[in-house]
């Protein structure tokens, strides 16, 4: 994706929101960029060069949070544009924080553990000034997981303390919470829940295609299995899946997890192509993968009536206009993978007061704050009559606009 989607999201909401020039420009830069070389010796004893970025959008509302993604199309633009969602989705769910994002342009697949450790201790070398908990807080993203926050915890420990609330996303056993593996998926869930309910639909039965297998993929799929709804359609990275009387659920769980998370050589389905699965018979399109699938290319071919983004930006604004014009109501990112850093909040809090709240706790306000955070866009997308993204935006954007102006510049 590019950084240019969510600003063109952005003008649309500050347009109704009636900003002035000034604050859109203060609002759309960066506070901070950072690009660094991270140079590492790999197992083979040859040393490599990687390029790390973390970009710090907006403190307005809080220390900034977001995720680090590891994948080989990271670049600067990319970053740049993630970070900014980042801070319009803890607004959106009004949690005290604001944006940034990093990443690491690599392919994790191609590493092993111990060279992933080296580059992310070396990565927190490079930047454990920049970061912190009342500063910026990184997370888990596409490609990374929790043990690598369990080393960027460590390694940042070792210049500054004992720091748990640093990263969030640890492992249960390293400072982590239960509850926050999954949380985005059950956000995802949860909320797709409530716009069928919202838009007259039943869930049992309902017809879903998913794209994507990881994280979220598979704790959104295991949920909406438990509500009852049919998955007829579903990918990862290696194919697509496809039973028009339902997917086995569970058994694709457990033959992922049997195969280092991947479907490959699973037979109890029909093999069907990546646009075939975008343009499935189905109620519910869920993409949950990488960023910009759904262009001006294949809009068109969608057959679903709702489309759930569970990725982030999975929906080019062209694609968008296309979905606006033909009905299509499509639960943007912002709000329906909000679920993520909701529960980062949740760990952050428990660090910070070295104090532990059980899973049942970590659901139940998950839960709320989303619900609350749908009510308010759904509200606002029906006074308006404006589309739930333009109502998600105008939300978030005019809570970080109004605390900068009570903030003032200083
Ligand atoms: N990477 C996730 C996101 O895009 C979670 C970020 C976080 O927990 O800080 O929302």
């Amino acid at each position: 994706m590019s950084a240019d989607a969510p600003r063109i999201y952005f003008q649309r909401a500050a347009d109704q929101l009636d900003l002035s020039d000034a604050m859109r420009r203060l609002l759309l830069t960066a506070k901070r960029e950072v690009q660094v070389q991270i140079p590492v010796e790999l197992d083979s004893g040859e040393v490599a060069t990687y390029i790390g970025y973390r970009v710090q959008h907006n403190n307005a509302r809080g220390p900034m949070k977001g995720g680090l993604r590891y994948h080989p199309q990271v670049d600067l633009d990319e970053v740049r544009g993630l970070a900014a969602l980042m801070t319009w989705k803890t607004a959106v769910v009004n949690i005290p924080y604001g944006g940034a994002k990093g990443g690491i342009a690599l392919d994790p697949k191609l590493c092993s553990t111990r060279e992933l450790e080296r580059i992310t201790r070396r990565f927190v070398d490079s930047i454990h000034d920049l970061f912190g908990p009342d500063v910026d807080i990184p997370a888990p993203d596409m490609g990374t997981t929790a043990d690598m926050m369990a080393w960027i915890m460590n390694q940042y420990g070792k210049y500054h303390g004992f720091s748990p609330a640093c990263v969030t996303g640890k492992p249960v056993d390293y400072h982590g919470i239960p509850g926050r593996e999954e949380a985005t998926g059950r956000g995802v869930g949860g909320l797709t829940l409530k716009i069928l309910s919202r838009t007259g639909r039943k869930f049992p039965g309902t017809r879903i295609a998913l794209q994507g297998f990881g994280n979220v993929g598979t704790f959104t799929a295991r949920f909406l299995h438990d509500a009852e709804c049919r998955f007829v359609a579903i990918s990862d990275a290696g194919g697509a899946y496809h039973r028009a009387d339902g997917l086995d659920v569970p058994g694709m769980l457990k033959y992922a997890l049997a195969h280092g998370g991947r479907l490959d050589g699973y037979t109890e389905a029909d093999r069907i192509s990546g646009a075939e699965l975008l343009a499935a018979d189905c109620d519910v399109l869920i993409p949950a993968a990488l960023g910009g699938v759904l262009t001006a290319a294949n809009a068109a071919t969608v057959k679903a009536p709702i489309i759930v983004e569970a990725a982030n930006a999975p929906v080019t604004p062209d694609a968008d206009a296309v979905f606006d014009a033909a009905g299509v109501v499509v639960l943007p990112d912002i709000l329906a993978n909000a679920g993520g850093v909701t529960a980062s909040w949740f760990e952050w809090v428990q660090n910070r007061q070295h104090y532990q709240w059980g899973i049942n706790r970590v659901r139940q306000e998950l839960d709320q704050i989303l619900g609350a955070a749908f009510e308010q866009v759904w509200q606002l997308a029906q006074e308006r009559k404006v589309s739930l993204r333009t109502a998600a935006y105008m939300l978030g954007v005019g809570r970080v606009g109004k605390a900068t102006v009570l903030g003032g510049l200083g």
